[in-house]
């Protein structure tokens, strides 16, 4: 009798977990569900700018001196080839400088 009210509790408490593993996983998912969804494309902008800015940094550690211009920066591989754009059509210019900049033409500088 005693080793069949133990079963049960076994299997209650392993439901439990199961219910809370679930209710975690789906508190996760959710969350970066709606991370996800609440970049704007300005925000996205942003991120694009800043990874430039990465890459205008690398550019000046490697070769001792900042990139001129946009068409510099992407003849070396910091972007991998993938510099992000503007997702509203927004167009990237080069603001020359110590250190360079860029700006997106609809966003400006990432605040
Ligand atoms: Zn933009």
């Amino acid at each position: 009798m005693k080793m069949l009210v133990r079963r049960r509790e076994v299997a209650a408490l392993f439901t439990i977990a199961c219910m809370i593993s679930v209710a975690v996983l789906a508190l996760f998912s959710g969350s970066c569900g709606r991370k996800g969804a609440k970049l704007s494309p300005e925000e996205i902008c942003y991120m694009n700018q800043r990874s430039i800015d990465g890459a205008i940094k690398a550019y000046k550690e490697e070769k001792g001196e900042y990139p001129k211009s946009l068409e510099d920066l992407k003849k070396v591989p910091y972007l991998a080839g993938t510099m992000g754009s503007c997702p509203e059509g927004g167009k990237y210019i080069w603001i020359p400088g110590d250190p360079p900049q860029v700006k997106c033409s609809k966003h400006g500088i990432p605040k």
